[in-house]
Formats: C-alpha cells, structure tokens, sequence
C-alpha cells in the first residue's frame, strides 16, 4: 500500500476554526507529528493515534520522519499550526522529498490542507486591518539572514503594504522587532495603529491595539502577531480599520463618509473597484513602483525623499450656488470656480441648477473659505436636502424669498435618507417647476401650497401630491421642518420621500393619494 503524507493547518488553536477535512484528515491518519504544543492543542483529535511530537527547532527532523513512515505505507499527518503552507511544515516536508527524487506520478501520496493562518485569525480580532495589500513578513532570522529581512522591512514600509509580522520576538531574539519598528518609522507615522494579538483563538487570547511609535512599551513574544497598519488605517471603536482604497471623499458634513452599500463599486466612489473595460494604473502601484526604484538606486534613502501627496488627499466635493433665488454669477466667482478647481479639480453642471466641484485636496477648510467669500452658498452633495428656488422674476416677485432663505439656513444640506430637493416658486406660474420636486411650495396670493412626494424621475414620472392650499406664510417653515423630521427619522436608507409618503401613508396629517400613472410600462433597461 502506498503511504500518503497529509500536511495539516489546524487554524489559530481553536476547535471551531480547524477545518473539517482537516479534522477528517487527522481522522485518516496513522500517525501524527508535529511540535509538542500543537499536538496538545489538537490532542481532541487525535486519540489512539501514533503521535510523534518534537520540539520547537526540530521542524527538520519532523519531516523526515514524516516521509520516512509515509514510504513505509503509513498515512502520516503533520501539523501545524495556522496554514501549513505558511511558515508551516509544507515547504519543509517537499524540501525532503525533492531531495529523494520524489515524483507524483509514483512517489508518496501529498495532500496539503489549508487553515486559517494567524494574518487571518489575528486580524478578525482586531477589526479589518488587512483589507488592502497586505504581506508577511517573518522576523525570525534562524533560516534567513537579517539583512534579507531588514531589505523586505524597508521595502514594503516604503510602499505603504499592510503588513504582519510573525515570530516577532522570542526570549533570545529581542533586537529584530526594534529594528523593524526603526526602518518603518522612516515611512510611516508613529501614530500608524498597530495590533498585537497573542494566541488568538486559544486559552490565553490578548489583543492590544497601540500605535507604531508605542508598540515595544507591550508584551510581544513568540505567540504575537503584530499588524502594522497602513498610511490609511485608522482606529475606530477599538477597531483597526483599513479602508478599501486611497481616495476618500471629503462633503462638507462629515471628514470620513462611509459608503452606503448601493454607493460601493461606482467608479466614481471607490475609483480602485474592479470596473469593466479598461482600468487605469492603481496609484499603489506607481507608489510601489517608484519606492523599488528608489531603493534600487540608494541604499540608504532619507525619509522625506518617499513621500505620499497622492495618498492622503482627497476628492473634495461640493454643491456651489450664487444664491437661494439669484441664478446669476458674477464674473469674479467664476474666476474663484477656475481657481479652486485648478488643474486636476472638475466643475460640473447638474439637472438642479448648482455646479459641482470635484477637488483633489489636504486641505478641504481652505477651499471652503474661499467659496464663502466669494458669496457662493455651499452644500453637501449626496443624499441631502437642497433647496432649489425659482428667481422670483428677477425680485420682482420678491414677498417669497425671506421664507426660502430661512428654509435653506434652516435645512439646507441636512442629511436624510435620500436626496430631497424642496423647490419653492414665487407665484402661480411654478415655472421652475416646484411641482415635481419631492416637496414642491408655491407662493400665491399672499399665501402657500404645499405638493408631496413627487417622482421627479423615471418614466412614471408624476408631479407631487397636491395636499394643501393657503398656508399662512408664518407657519410654512414650521411645517416643512415637521414633514423633514418624520421623514429623516422613519424613512429607510435609499428610500426617497415619494416611496416613503406611499409606505406610510401619511405624513403629519396629509393622507397619501396615488399619483402613478396608470399604464403598464416595460422596467427601463436601467432600472426605473
Ligand atoms: N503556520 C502559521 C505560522 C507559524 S510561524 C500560520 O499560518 O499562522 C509562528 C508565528 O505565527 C508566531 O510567532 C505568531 O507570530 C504567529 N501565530 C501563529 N498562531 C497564532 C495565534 N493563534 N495567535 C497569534 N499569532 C499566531
């Protein structure tokens, strides 16, 4: 009978992380060898086998052995701890049977079976620090020299990778983590988070979040991980977190947007996602790149030479307009348009009569205070509440605007559960249509009417719900921040004001009337 050697990764330590053909595989198995703490950990598992356990330096000797039964017809199991593949007895055990001339054609049976390895285990327990590039990094020199080791430090601090460090420190070797703290100080932030995270999963689990410039004052021994965060991780809830990507949007309510789901993977949002067609060159990568030509070129290279302009800025966006009721810009705040964008920023039109500016920028408060003086009123873009108003016939049908302009001070910009546009016409004409906005207010004769839940777009399209006429204009402020409150607080994510008036059914006392069209229409091949 031919002998089969099954190379096992039990994951982190605990029974519900090891796989289950790994606990088939130790099922299988005659024999099991592996290093005397292992074997405990799995000791469940293994009853009534051969066990064979070694010490901690004689991965050698183990994988001899463990060919040597195989060759006799054994099924031996060797195991290790996390993924065989990784720091684990694998390579090891090919290394002996390559020297044997092993072939798989006739040679021994080789089963590798994957487990969980501590980058994976420890990072679960710390939040999602891995989540961009990423690599290991061993700093334990007994099979490779330090120097080898200092050059991988160097190299992907310099190109800003994740990064985790296995056998950090043992009783013996104290020197290797302080130096490979004092290489990524070159690149990196001493307020880059870090984790610790010793025997995750096991009896004697600990996870320490602290920072670069601190990690050495924090128990590290053989049984750490340490994960070294990125320039972008950051701490969040006693969570390491690292964002998907480099370019992080700035709106004016909020420094760091998290992305709603339906927001994720739009080019224009997470502009590292995989898109069809044609995919422009990541910036990671021309940074990776220029760091390799870099430490090519010179050794030793003075910190500021590698810097990172691409990586912490970000696309600063916002919703410009001359005014509530003047649509006329002046030739100086084009001049301040063209100049805040400069080169790489762009200027936009949209549908709702305001330009968007989209900026490559460190410093987002600047370019707010710029767009300020020049008189321009300034929104976030995105799911808020903006204000679109007629021109009140050039001021001439002026008695509306004061209620117009206490709307915008008052709501303006105001996060919701979707974009809401509230659109106020100063007579009976509408002609700026407030009709089909979400909430259309009509100025006439001395008084409002009110129009809700309008479906501004699509091809069953339909203007708002006439529900009230003659509103006294002291109370048309007050009502409206009642209608925005009931819908900020109950309308679901994504769920535009006219979807949520049907779902309700009534909002501060207005009952809901159907106003869709009544024709069978085919969905819109883009989604209506
Ligand atoms: N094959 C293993 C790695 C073996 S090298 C794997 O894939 O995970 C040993 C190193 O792995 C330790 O020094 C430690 O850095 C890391 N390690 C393994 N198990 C761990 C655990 N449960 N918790 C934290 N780190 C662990």
């Amino acid at each position: 009978m031919k002998g089969k050697l099954l190379l096992v990764g039990f994951g982190p330590g605990s029974e519900k992380h090891i796989t289950e053909r790994a606990k088939e595989a130790l099922q299988e198995s005659d024999y099991v060898i592996g290093y005397k703490t292992y074997v405990e950990l799995i000791a469940d598992f293994i009853e009534g086998k051969e066990v064979i356990s070694t010490g901690m330096s004689e991965e050698v000797s183990r994988a001899q052995a463990a060919v040597k039964y195989a060759e006799q017809g054994k099924k031996v199991a060797v195991i290790s701890s996390g993924d065989a593949g990784v720091y684990g007895m694998a390579g090891l055990v090919y290394e002996v049977l390559v020297e044997k001339g092993w072939r798989e054609a006739d040679g021994v049976e080789v089963e590798i079976i994957p487990g969980i390895s501590a980058i994976n285990s420890c990072a679960s327990l710390l939040g999602a620090p891995v989540m961009h590039d990423a690599c290991t990094i061993s700093l334990s020199d007994h099979l490779t020299p330090w120097e080898l080791i200092e050059k991988r430090i160097d190299a992907v601090g310099a190109a800003d990778f994740v990064i985790a460090l296995y056998n950090p420190k043992s009783g013996k070797r104290t020197r290797q983590i302080v130096e490979a703290q004092r290489i990524l100080l070159k690149y990196r932030s001493p307020d880059t988070p870090v984790g610790l995270v010793k025997s995750a999963y096991r009896d004697r689990e600990q996870v320490i979040l602290t920072t670069l410039a601190d990690m050495l004052e924090h128990d590290i021994g053989m049984l750490t991980t340490v994960i070294i965060g990125n320039s972008t991780t950051f701490i969040y809830d006693n969570k390491m977190i690292t964002p998907r990507g480099y370019q992080r949007k700035y709106t004016l309510t909020s420094e760091k947007q998290p992305l709603r789901p339906h927001e994720r993977l739009k080019r224009e949002n997470e502009p590292w996602a995989l898109h069809e067609g044609k995919e422009e060159a990541p910036p990671l990568f021309e940074l990776g790149m220029k760091a390799l030509r870099l430490l090519d070129k010179e050794k030793d290279i003075p910190a500021k030479e590698v810097t990172f302009p691409k990586l912490i800025e970000s696309i600063f966006e916002v919703a410009v307009s001359p005014g509530v009721a003047n649509k006329k810009f002046s030739a100086q705040q084009l001049l301040v348009l063209s100049a805040v964008a400069g080169e790489e920023g762009s200027v936009e039109y949209t549908p709702h009569h305001q330009i968007i500016l989209r900026v490559p920028t460190e410093n987002p408060q600047q370019l707010t205070l710029q767009l300020q003086e020049a008189g321009f009123i300034i929104s976030p873009v995105g799911d808020v509440l903006a204000i679109k108003a007629c021109d009140f016939c050039d001021g001439e049908k002026k008695d509306a605007i004061p209620y117009a302009e206490e709307l915008q001070e008052r709501l303006g910009g105001m996060e919701l559960p979707k974009e809401l546009n509230i659109g106020i016409n100063g007579c009976g004409m509408a002609c700026y249509q407030a009709v089909n906005d979400d909430i259309g207010i009509v100025f006439r004769k001395g008084k409002f009417d009110l129009f809700l839940g309008a479906k501004p777009v699509g091809r069953t399209a339909h203007a708002g719900q006439p529900v009230a006429e003659g509103i006294e204009p002291a109370q048309i402020v007050p009502l409206i921040e009642r209608i925005v409150a009931e819908y900020k607080e109950k309308g679901h994510p994504n769920e535009r004001l006219f979807k949520f008036f049907k779902r309700v059914k009534n909002i501060q006392g207005f009952e809901y009337r159907n106003m869709e069209p009544k024709i069978m229409i085919e969905p819109a091949p883009c989604g209506d």
